[in-house]
């Protein structure tokens, strides 16, 4: 399907050509420019070389020394932010979108290419160029599903502009990296989200419908740290469901995609500055991680206030349980019932007792592991040994969760299989989906 030719003069879509068919592929747009047997060499989902990539990006890869950067990557400092006077209409108090309209009007970035929301459906990304710093407003809030961001920097290059920013989710990251040399470009910024468990735009309407009456009417959407999923609709008013209460087992098996189940880079790693909120405890989360992205924050001078994140809870159990039930859902969504009865105590003690702050990023970072080699090894061992990099299975080792022969790429360190056992005990946040979201 061809992308249809700008709906405003603010943020500018370019035509666009079909996507290249591809197999493992969340048209990040790559495949829809000029040159699209770039793929092979740039794309995250065939032959990563993340330890490369954060050394030419940030100067050294991840140091398995330092606290915490084996699970979220290089950076040099973690961070719970809000900004003062939160933005109407954004994900969470609308940092991301800030940051790039101040590029914009410091005169740092010459353009911004992110996504805003298409005019025929709030849900789905419309990736747009930005020139003028007031449209950012226009592009705050989560969208649901994939949209070709990448193939507009030939239109940005074209256009003439030198310093484009990009805001993207890893996937749309990593190529961009790969390829950055090559662009053209005098500087590229980049302002990256984690991302997890992304669906196609349909896929995510028939979640919609299942949640509420007034599908139509839903403006928000968001997976919080408290676990509850919490809606806002047009007229106001909000919802606010627990994780326990969400109708996951009317989900089909594939609402997921393969590649949002497999994808090896959660926190973005290859951002100057990462944005996401799960290490926040209710406020965003701030990983800086290099010098650029010390500069993009020092951007918002006052108007963001910061804080150390903080940690409480234990992950082991919650993690467990989860690999045990992706494992026996076999691709399925890895649901198992909880009598009715027990679901609202449990409701109850999750966000007391469950993983809270860091330990629930980490938490979420194992179990996103755990699912990349669990459901490559069902639907595409030989991919295992180039796709899965070595950090992923440093996560997932401590579960018992080792490469079989053959699986492991770099150092191929194989072992005899031993994922964890069926009677492995589950807390009570361990009947997990996607998110972290139990059944
Ligand atoms: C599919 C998805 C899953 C996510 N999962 C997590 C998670 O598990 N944990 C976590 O900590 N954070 C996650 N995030 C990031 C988080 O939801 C917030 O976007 C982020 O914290 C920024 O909030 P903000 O208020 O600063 O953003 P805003 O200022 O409101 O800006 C939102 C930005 O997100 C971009 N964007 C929106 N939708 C998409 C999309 N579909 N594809 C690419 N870019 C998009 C827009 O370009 C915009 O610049 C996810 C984001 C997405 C898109
Ligand atoms: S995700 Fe991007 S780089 Fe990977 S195959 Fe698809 S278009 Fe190509
Ligand atoms: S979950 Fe992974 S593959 Fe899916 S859209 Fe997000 S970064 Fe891309």
């Amino acid at each position: 399907m061809t992308i249809a030719p700008p709906s405003s003069d603010t943020l500018f879509t370019p035509p666009l050509p079909d996507a290249a068919p591809r197999d493992l592929c969340t048209d990040c747009g790559l495949s829809r420019t000029a040159d699209p047997k770039r793929c092979g060499r740039a794309c995250q989902f065939i032959r990563p070389d993340y330890p490369s990539m954060e050394r030419a990006v940030h100067g050294r890869s991840r140091d398995p020394k330092r606290p915490d950067e084996p699970f979220f990557g290089p950076f040099r400092r973690m961070l719970r932010a809000a900004l003062r006077e939160s933005r109407p209409g954004a994900q969470w108090t609308g940092i991301t979108t800030r940051v790039g309209q101040k590029l914009l009007r410091a005169g740092e970035a010459d353009v911004v290419l992110c996504m805003a929301a298409d005019p025929a459906d709030r849900w789905r990304p419309r990736p747009v160029l930005v020139t003028d710093p007031e449209a950012m407003a226009l592009c705050r809030g989560m969208k649901m599903g994939h949209a070709p961001l990448l193939a507009l920097l030939e239109t940005a290059r074209d256009r003439g502009y030198r310093r484009p920013a990009v805001i993207g989710i890893p996937c749309q990251v990593y190529p961009l990296r790969v390829l950055e040399s090559d662009l053209g470009f005098e500087r590229i910024t980049v302002i990256g989200t984690p991302c997890s468990d992304n669906t196609t735009t349909e896929m995510f309407h028939v979640f919609l419908n299942l949640l509420t009456e007034r599908p139509d009417d839903v403006t928000y959407l968001e997976f919080m740290h408290d676990y509850h999923v919490e809606m806002r609709f047009t007229d106001g008013s909000r919802t606010r469901i627990p994780f326990l209460r969400l109708p996951i087992s009317r989900l089909p098996a594939d609402f997921f995609p393969l590649t949002c189940r497999t994808c090896v880079d959660y926190t973005n790693v290859l951002a100057d500055l990462t944005v996401g909120y799960m290490g926040g405890e209710g406020e965003q989360w701030l990983l800086v991680r290099n010098a650029r992205g010390e500069e993009l924050l020092s951007l918002l001078g006052d108007e963001v206030r910061v804080a150390e994140p903080g940690s409480a809870g234990k992950r082991r159990g919650p993690v467990k349980g989860f690999i045990a039930n992706t494992e026996r859902a076999a691709g399925g969504l890895p649901v198992r019932g909880m009598p009715d009865w027990a679901r609202p105590l449990a409701g109850w003690l999750m966000p007391r007792i469950g993983p809270r702050g860091l330990e629930f990023a980490r938490s979420r970072l194992e179990m996103k592991a755990a699912e990349t080699v669990l459901h490559l090894r069902r639907t595409h061992p030989r991919r295992m040994k180039y796709m899965i990099p070595d950090h992923v299975w440093a996560l997932v080792e401590p579960y018992g969760v080792m490469p079989l022969d053959g699986e492991r790429g770099r150092d191929d360190r194989t072992r005899v299989a031993s994922t964890t056992s069926a009677a492995t005990p589950q807390a009570p946040m361990a009947r997990t989906i996607g998110n972290g979201v139990p059944s």
